[in-house]
This record gives C-alpha cells, sequence and structure tokens, in this order.
C-alpha cells in the first residue's frame, strides 16, 4: 500500500470526451437515455452498488455514464436474485462488528435514498423472526452469543425481545402454535430489490444519466471519463484476484393466505433458511451458501431443503406456487469486509459486498461517494492542490473501508 499525500495526473481532467464504443472494448448496444458528451464519472457495473453509487453521484451534481453488460432490471446481478433484507442484529451472528455498524447506518438511510426515486419501492421495518424446533435449540444459544458479541449495546438495546410460544403466535399469527420460542428483533427491515433496481434506473434516466445497457466492459479497456468506478461485482474478479463468488439459491413461491409479516429466520445446525415476505403473497426462500462460482441452475438436494425447510415453518407452504429457482453468486473477499480501493489516479473499485450487499450499500456507496467527490473537487480546485489520502481516509467513519492499490 502507497502511503502519504498522492496528487492525481497533472493531466487528468473530469471532462474527457466520449470515445466510440468499439475503441473501448465496449460489447453490446450502448444504450442512452439522454446522451452528454463529457461524463465525470464512468461507472462499471450496474447492479445494486452502481447503480445507488450512480444515483448518489448524479444527484450531487456530477455527470456519470453508466455501463452494464444486462439489462435495465437489473437481472445480471446477484442483486435481482437477493432477499434484500436489512438485518444488521440477526446478521452480527455470522458478520464482524464492522458490518453490524454499516449495516445499522444503511438501514437507518435507505429510506431517504428511497424517497427521491420516481418509482415506489416495497421497504419496511417490520422486525425479523429468529426460530427454532426444540431438538436445534443449541443453535439458538450460538445465535445469540454471536449477536451480541458482534453488535453495539446501542443496538441491542431495544432491539432482542425474547418471545415464548404464544407471544410468537400473537407477533405472527402465520406461525402460531408451531414453535415454543423464538426472538423479534423488532427495528430491522427489508425491501423490495427489483423495485429498487428498476426504480433507480428509471430515476437515472430521468436525471440524465449516460445508460449504456447490455454493454460488457474488457478488463483494462475502461471507457474515458474523468474518474472511472469499477462496481462490476464478480465481474471484477480478473482486477481483483483475491474476489471470489459464494454462490447462492432461492426460490420464489406466491402463497396466498400466509400472510407472513416479516422475514423469519429458521435456526438449523445443516439448513439454516430464511423466508422473506415480498407484495402480494410473493415470498423469497433462501438461501444456500455454498463454495462455488457455479452459475448453473439451482440443484435438487438445495431446492428440497429450501421448500422442506419452508414447509416445516408452515405446512401450508405445501400449497404455495413455485415461481422461480434463482442462482447468483455473492462477491466476496478473503476477509468478507467490503472494500472502496482506490489506484491513486483515476480508477477507484467497490467490491466485496458479499451476503450484505443490501444492509451496507447506503453506507458502503456513500463513502465511494464521499471519495469520488473529493477526488473531482481536488482536481478542479484552481491550486492544483494535491489530495491528502491519508488525512482524508482518517477523517473517515470506517477507515479500513479504504485502500490504496
Ligand atoms: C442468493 C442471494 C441472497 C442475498 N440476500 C441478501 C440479503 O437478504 N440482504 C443483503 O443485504 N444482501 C443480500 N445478498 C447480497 C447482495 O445481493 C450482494 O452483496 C450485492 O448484490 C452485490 O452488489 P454489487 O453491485 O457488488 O454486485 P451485483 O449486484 O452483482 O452487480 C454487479 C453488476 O455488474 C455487472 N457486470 C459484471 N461484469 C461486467 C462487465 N464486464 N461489464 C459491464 N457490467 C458488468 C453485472 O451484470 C451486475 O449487474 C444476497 C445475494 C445472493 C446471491
Amino acid at each position: 500500500m502507497r502511503k502519504g499525500p498522492h496528487a492525481l495526473p497533472s493531466t487528468h481532467t473530469f471532462a474527457a470526451s466520449r470515445v466510440p464504443a468499439r475503441r473501448h472494448g465496449l460489447r453490446g448496444n450502448a444504450r442512452m437515455s439522454a446522451p452528454i458528451s463529457h461524463p465525470d464519472i464512468a461507472i462499471l457495473g450496474g447492479g445494486l452498488s452502481g447503480r445507488l453509487l450512480a444515483w448518489q453521484l448524479i444527484r450531487g451534481g456530477a455527470r456519470v455514464a453508466l455501463y452494464e453488460r444486462g439489462d435495465a432490471d437489473g437481472s445480471s446481478a446477484a442483486g435481482w436474485v437477493a432477499a434484500a433484507m436489512l438485518a444488521p442484529l440477526a446478521e452480527a451472528a455470522v458478520a464482524e462488528p464492522s458490518i453490524v455498524e454499516m449495516g445499522a447506518v444503511g438501514l437507518e438511510r435507505w429510506p431517504g435514498l428511497i424517497d427521491g426515486l420516481p418509482e415506489p419501492v416495497f421497504f419496511q421495518r417490520n422486525g425479523t423472526l429468529v426460530v427454532w424446533h426444540q431438538p436445534d435449540r443449541a443453535e439458538s444459544v450460538m445465535f445469540d452469543r454471536r449477536m451480541r458479541a458482534n453488535a453495539p449495546p446501542a443496538l441491542l438495546r431495544g432491539g432482542v425481545e425474547r418471545l415464548a410460544g404464544p407471544q410468537l403466535g400473537e407477533v405472527e399469527p402465520a406461525l402460531a402454535g408451531r414453535f415454543q420460542e423464538g426472538w423479534l428483533l423488532p427495528n430491522e427491515g427489508q425491501l423490495d430489490n427489483r423495485q429498487l433496481l428498476r426504480a433507480l434506473a428509471a430515476g437515472l434516466a430521468k436525471a440524465g444519466a449516460e445508460l449504456h445497457w447490455h454493454t460488457e466492459i474488457a478488463e483494462g479497456a475502461y471507457p474515458q471519463a474523468g474518474l472511472v468506478i469499477d462496481c462490476r461485482g464478480l465481474g471484477a474478479r480478473t482486477a481483483l484476484t483475491q474476489l471470489r463468488g459464494v454462490r447462492g439459491e432461492v426460490a420464489r413461491i406466491h402463497a396466498p393466505g400466509i400472510g407472513l409479516r416479516r422475514p423469519v429466520r429458521l435456526l438449523h445446525p445443516r439448513y439454516p433458511i430464511y423466508i422473506a415476505p415480498k407484495e402480494n403473497d410473493l415470498y423469497v426462500i433462501g438461501a444456500t451458501e455454498l463454495e462455488s462460482e457455479d452459475m448453473s441452475p439451482m440443484t435438487v438436494r438445495s431446492a428440497l431443503e429450501l421448500l422442506s425447510a419452508a414447509h416445516s415453518l408452515n405446512p401450508a407452504f405445501g400449497e404455495a406456487r413455485i415461481v422461480e429457482l434463482n442462482v447468483n453468486c455473492r462477491p466476496a473477499l478473503p476477509d468478507h469486509l467490503p472494500r472502496v480501493q482506490w489506484d491513486g489516479a483515476r480508477l477507484m473499485r467497490v467490491n466485496g459486498l458479499y451476503r450484505h450487499g443490501y444492509l451496507l450499500a447506503p453506507a458502503v456507496t456513500g463513502e465511494a461517494c464521499a471519495l469520488a467527490q473529493a477526488l473531482m473537487q481536488t482536481t478542479s480546485a484552481p491550486s492544483g492542490q494535491a489530495f491528502d489520502w491519508e488525512t482524508w481516509r482518517a477523517s473517515r467513519p470506517w477507515p479500513d473501508l479504504f485502500r490504496q492499490a
């Protein structure tokens, strides 16, 4: 890691001219909603992080171009498959304290981010319910210990309620009589990932972003712009050699009449699952976590595990209709922490969101946005002052999020 203040190259400008697609290794159709000829910032990858970052940058006044190999719906992204639970305390049982902290911030920021979008996005903070079958109660002890070890006291205060069977039935009538105990984590949330991805695309188009759907960026053949920000998730694997994919499989089912009010996590030694309700009686059941980058369709074994676990939660799920069986891979770094990386000049990378992308994206992309804006301000300053990376980084709430490489 290089240390000390770094200046951007003196020739650097945030008003670079747009160069024909082919010369920059772009593949596919460059479809632009509102062509602009001099993007300040080119974002590679229009999944969750790319869109959300683009949205914050454009609202901050930057001219943004976005390049996505898939469609405007976001169907190529890991973010398309995700359950989009926003559960910092439930995740504390499997994640580091910094994830929990950033996640708690993210959860608070989502309503403000969604508010400005031109289309509605389902968001609720109705809590997470954690349950277990009695033979698996040892799992609940482990879960409790880990959660309390990794979560800050402020989040735990008023954030965990132990429920006995009858209370559990009152809180979640769909599970009445089925479990002897559970925990309600009342402050946790969720959103509709697909509505969000679509609303972000619509918001970006409306705000005048240059949107290139179906456009794959070849490694190293990046488009010209003042600053390039790589948000390609697992697509950045060649550039970020430590990045790996962690396969996740989910089922989407339609189950009218069950009426779960909030995501439910079922603790189990081998098949821990969650069921996250969406609008209109849709449920996402997930998710396997396999050390594999295989993107082929879901295995029979995984389908059996997910659907059997749902059935064990409430046999009425047996009558549900399977709408989709989906697979994608979570982009993970070896420490399972997110990263905002800067090359000391005009390239940034945002990656490593792993299994917490929706939870972390407001904090992580907010920080990436702050770095991009600081770099832009420095280069546009008449004095031509250098960017003091170490001082800037130390001033941020999560300095360890940032790396220079
Ligand atoms: C099964 C599953 C369940 C999940 N559940 C949750 C959850 O409940 N809560 C939560 O917080 N997180 C969840 N996640 C995690 C979350 O979805 C990810 O962390 C997040 O999507 C990562 O965002 P990203 O922008 O880095 O990558 P992505 O969302 O994958 O976006 C990357 C984009 O880059 C594009 N791209 C790749 N290569 C190129 C290229 N060469 N040129 C142009 N474009 C390219 C891709 O098409 C894609 O659209 C889940 C993930 C999975 C797989």
